[in-house]
Formats: C-alpha cells, sequence, structure tokens
C-alpha cells in the first residue's frame, strides 16, 4: 500500500478470464500444457464453495476431506477470439487424453476441440469432440495469448504464492502486547463508565 504513479502504473494481472462452458458446442485451442491441481469442494451455509488443495499442510485434507483432480489450459475462445483459462474435471480430460494418445491426434494444442455440454445438475455431461484439421496456433493469437498475461500456477498453485503474503506470527503478537501494556495505564475500574462494565449498550 502506498503511492503510486498513476502513469507507470500497469495493475497486476487478475489471472485471467474463465471460461463458461455453456450448453451445446464450446469450440476451443488449447495453447499450453495440461495444469494439474486438486481442489476442495464444500457447501457453507448452503454457498458452493471451492478450495485449491494446497497439498501437503492442507487443513481440509486434515480433517478427512478428498480433494478433486483438476485440469487447466489456457484457451482461445474460438466463439469471441478471447484467451481464457479453461478449468475442467476428469470426465472432461478423460476424453482430451485419449485424443492426445492417439496418433491420429496427438498433441492437443494441434487441433481444435468441440466440448459439447448437455443435461442440467448432476446429470451434464460433456463430449469432446476434435476437429480433423490440424492448423498452426497464428502469431496474432500467440501474442492475444501473451497479452492476456496468464500465469496457471499463480491461479492455481494453492498455497504456494498466498503464504508468502501472510503475516508472520511474531508481528500481531507483538502489537497485542503492546496494546495489553497501554490498558494497565488507564486507571482503575470507577474510571470506567458504567455501561462498560455492564456490557450493555445504551
Ligand atoms: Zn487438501
Amino acid at each position: 500500500m502506498g503511492y503510486i504513479d498513476d502513469k507507470t502504473y500497469e495493475p497486476e494481472s487478475t489471472g485471467g478470464n474463465f471460461m463458461k462452458l455453456v450448453d451445446g458446442e464450446n469450440k476451443i485451442r488449447i495453447v499450453t500444457p495440461t495444469y494439474y491441481f486438486r481442489k476442495h469442494n464444500s457447501q457453507e451455509g448452503g454457498k458452493f464453495k471451492s478450495v485449491i488443495c494446497i497439498g501437503e499442510n492442507c487443513p481440509l485434507c486434515a480433517e478427512g476431506d478428498r480433494a478433486k483432480s483438476r485440469y487447466a489450459w489456457v484457451i482461445i475462445d474460438r466463439k469471441d477470439g478471447q484467451a481464457k483459462i479453461l478449468e475442467v474435471g476428469w470426465s472432461v480430460y478423460e476424453q482430451m487424453l485419449s485424443l492426445a494418445k492417439d496418433e491420429e491426434y496427438g498433441d492437443l494444442n494441434t487441433y481444435d476441440l468441440k466440448i459439447k455440454k448437455s443435461g442440467e445438475g448432476l446429470g451434464t455431461s460433456y463430449a469432446v469432440v476434435a476437429s480433423p484439421k490440424k492448423t498452426d496456433i497464428t502469431k496474432a493469437e500467440l501474442d492475444l495469448v501473451g497479452k492476456a498475461d496468464i500465469d496457471l500456477d499463480k491461479v492455481f498453485g494453492g498455497g504456494k504464492y498466498t503464504k508468502k503474503e501472510e503475516p508472520e506470527v511474531k508481528e500481531p503478537f507483538k502489537v497485542s502486547l503492546a496494546w495489553s501494556e497501554k490498558q494497565a495505564d488507564l486507571g482503575d475500574e470507577s474510571d470506567m463508565p458504567d455501561d462498560f462494565l455492564t456490557g450493555k449498550e445504551d
């Protein structure tokens, strides 16, 4: 926090747009290698919440919650031509994997993919179809991806990055110690207003 120079300031990358798979056809081109991570899904007060598993020392794993495998890429959404993040679970990746391992298709970034979504809720299913045409990613597309500046490791790397930003434990302890020393100088209870002693508010 502090003063910044507006003219030279460059905002931090927000991690990029996520692609939302819509009903019907979603055509994409994968640009990066597959990024693997794990995620905990839980419901808190009726709200769906997902937390990236930090692996070793993960508090949710310690509680016995099982994290699910997730797979992500930077992709180009063929619908609007934008670079986005696509995150999928095993049911989609499994199909991509068999394309990647099929020697008639191969590397996932050498052809477009269509992900067809159908059904709703728990009945949602996805079918992945590869475009029969192999095409190179163009220079313009690479520039677009470069500009989007999406670092999957930063987005999905779990505690790796956020941990560093957490303040050290020592600091708040020192502060609270100083605060309690001050309290000792405030005089005795008779100097305090009645409502403070009874805990009543007005
Ligand atoms: Zn975990």
